[in-house]
């Protein structure tokens, strides 16, 4: 972990992340790493000492990458690194960047790749002193540039790119409530969307909050129609090309969800060849 901060700080042309990211924490990670993922089928690296996991999560607004990340990291001892809470931790704070990136968070926009690298290296750093190893990274690297960084300072074993119909997406992301108490997310859309195409209709069933949090729940302030729409014509325009990035690499693995957590989780396990590792750990639970 160590040296991929390090790589990070010094993996950009500016003296900016030269100073700041990656090179240490990135780097170290790598140097544990299980073999890359290559080809398909997926074969998840099982070090069962040392199991060692440095995955992409990639996708639109609203697709879930937060809830199957979470999930993941749980059940494989890894943390999950969301840019997205990290650019609001630092809101929440009101610090000296609070302001610009309120503004740019309301707008749909990115922020600059200088500022995410710099919160992402801050919480690299963190992890490290807790003795963290691999990482989950949900909302990062969003643009040609943050993949190329990360590119050059360690190696990516796995890209899981989620996906569903851009009606989904936004009724998704409408109905998203956060717990201001516990931080768990929910959503209270019912979804039935047709499917289009050939494609399956999806049913997405609520997924509401027990009822110590019903009274705490908030809606995050970028999820007003107008801003879901704009955050997904910047996904298409900006992150996209990540995808071609890594599909051009033989990392991605896309996953099209077929409805909710109850049928999407057990099917992703098994894209993942998790299924009986999860049966495994639950048994030894
Ligand atoms: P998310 O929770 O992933 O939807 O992220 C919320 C907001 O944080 C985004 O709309 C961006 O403004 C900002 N953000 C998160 N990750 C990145 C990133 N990798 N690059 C630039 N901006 C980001």
């Amino acid at each position: 972990m160590a040296a991929l901060i390090r790589a990070l700080r010094s993996s950009s042309s500016s003296s900016y992340y030269t100073n700041y990211f990656i090179r240490r924490s990135l780097s170290t990670a790598a140097s544990t790493t299980a073999p890359p993922l290559k080809s398909e089928p997926f074969t998840p690296f099982m070090d069962t000492k040392g199991k060692h996991v440095q995955w992409v999560f990639l996708g639109c607004p609203g697709v879930g990458k937060g809830t199957f990340a979470s999930r993941l990291s749980t059940l494989l001892g890894v943390p999950h690194i969301a840019t997205g809470d990290l650019v609001r931790e630092e809101l929440s704070a009101s610090g000296p960047l609070s302001k610009q990136l309120t503004e740019i968070v309301n707008q749909g926009e990115l922020v600059s790749d200088e500022i995410i690298i710099s919160l992402l290296s801050k919480r690299l750093e963190t992890g490290e002193a807790k003795g963290e190893s691999g990482f989950i990274l949900d909302g990062f690297p969003r643009t040609v540039r943050q993949a190329e960084i990360l590119g050059d300072v360690t190696d990516i074993d796995l890209v899981v790119n989620l996906k569903l119909p851009e009606r989904v997406l936004v009724e998704k992301c409408l109905g998203r409530r956060i717990c201001s108490q516990c931080g768990k997310n929910f959503n209270v859309a019912n979804i039935n969307v047709k499917g289009e195409n050939g494609n399956p209709d999806i049913s997405m069933d609520p997924l509401l909050p027990p009822p110590q949090c019903v009274a705490k729940l908030i809606t995050r302030s970028d999820d007003t129609e107008a801003i879901v729409r704009e955050r997904l014509r910047v996904y298409y325009e900006k992150s996209q090309p990540v995808e071609e990035f890594y599909r051009s690499q033989g990392k991605l693995m896309e996953f099209n969800l077929p409805g909710g957590l109850p049928e999407s989780w057990p099917k992703l396990l098994e894209a993942l060849n998790l299924d009986e590792y999860e049966d495994k750990q639950s048994a030894a639970a």
